[in-house]
């Protein structure tokens, strides 16, 4: 699994940092996302594609490879 986030379009909800501390994180100030893992362990490939498909505004992007 690879994973990409999108600071640009993030709001700053932080459901995903919440989620998957291990792999997503927020920017101090902001609030907007910060990938820890972009390719994170077998385990946590459930907990990552949903929250991609919780992210209000669709900015976690999760590829196969
Ligand atoms: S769930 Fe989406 S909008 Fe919310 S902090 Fe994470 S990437 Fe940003």
């Amino acid at each position: 699994m690879h994973v990409s986030t999108s600071v640009e379009t993030c709001v700053g909800c932080g459901q995903c940092a919440l989620a998957v501390p291990e792999v997503f994180d927020q920017e101090q100030s902001e609030g907007t996302v910060v990938l820890l893992d972009p390719n994170p362990p077998e385990d946590l490939h459930p907990a990552v594609s949903q929250a991609a498909i919780n992210c209000p505004v669709e900015a976690i992007s999760v590829s196969k490879s």
